[in-house]
C-alpha cells in the first residue's frame, strides 16, 4: 500500500497554510506553518503569481494532502464522482468524506487522519462487527464504526478515548465514546465537510 512518506509539514508549507496533519503539534507554537510561513526550498520565499492551472492544481494537491491520498486513487475517486447522481465536486468530497479513515479521525478515535489511518491499518476497528484493516474502506448510512474488543484496553485507546469524548463530531455521525464506537447517521452535506477546499477548481482541473 502507498502512501506520503516524506516530511510532512512541507505539505503545509507549500499550500501556505494549516492542513492538521500531525495531530495535536498543529495546534503549538512548533507548527512549521507557525515558524516559517512561506513555501519549503530554495525558491519558497520568492512569491510568484499563480497562473489559472496553477491555481486548480494547488487545490487539487490540497484535497489530496488533507485526506491522505495519493493522485492514482484519488483519481480513482474524481472518476466515480462523476459517475454519481449530482454536482461531481460535492460526489468527490462525500467519498473522500466516508472513507474509513476519515471517519475515525472524526470520530474522535485518533488525533490526526495519519494515526487513524495507522491504527485502522493495524486491525483495531470493526464495522458492523467485522475487522476492517482497509483505510479506504467506504462506510455507508448505518454502519456502526467501533474498536475492537481486545484494543479497548490498551494505553492508548483509553486515551483516545478521552479525546474522542471532548471532539466535536458532525452531525451525520453519531458518537459513544465510552462505548468505544461510533455510528453514520447518514451521508455529509457539502457544508457539513469543514475542508478548506474550492471543489469546483479540481472539477475544471480534472475536466480539461
Ligand atoms: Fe501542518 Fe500540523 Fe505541520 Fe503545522 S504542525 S505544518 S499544521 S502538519
Amino acid at each position: 500500500m502507498a502512501r506520503y512518506t516524506e516530511a510532512t509539514c512541507r505539505l503545509c508549507r507549500r499550500e501556505g497554510m494549516k492542513l492538521f496533519l500531525k495531530g495535536d503539534r498543529c495546534y503549538t507554537a512548533k507548527c512549521a506553518v507557525e515558524r516559517r510561513g512561506y513555501a519549503p526550498g530554495q525558491h519558497g520565499q520568492n512569491r510568484k503569481k499563480l497562473s489559472e492551472y496553477g491555481v486548480q492544481l494547488r487545490e487539487k494537491q490540497k484535497a489530496r494532502r488533507i485526506y491522505g491520498v495519493l493522485e492514482r486513487q484519488f483519481r480513482r475517486y474524481y472518476e466515480l464522482a462523476t459517475r454519481m447522481k449530482g454536482m461531481t465536486g460535492v460526489n468527490l468530497l462525500t467519498l473522500l468524506e466516508t472513507r474509513l479513515d476519515n471517519v475515525v479521525y472524526r470520530l474522535g478515535f485518533a488525533r490526526s487522519r495519519a494515526e487513524a489511518r495507522q491504527l485502522v491499518r493495524h486491525g483495531h476497528f470493526a464495522v458492523n462487527g467485522r475487522k476492517v484493516s482497509i483505510p479506504s474502506f467506504r462506510v455507508r448510512p448505518g454502519d456502526e464504526v467501533t474498536v475492537r474488543e481486545r484494543s479497548r484496553t490498551r494505553p492508548l485507546f483509553e486515551e483516545l478515548a478521552q479525546v474522542a469524548a471532548v471532539r466535536t463530531v458532525p452531525a451525520w455521525l453519531e458518537s459513544s465514546p465510552t462505548e468505544f464506537k461510533g455510528r453514520v447517521v447518514r451521508l455529509p452535506e457539502r457544508e457539513e465537510i469543514d475542508v478548506p477546499v474550492q471543489e469546483h477548481l479540481i472539477v475544471e482541473l480534472y475536466s480539461k
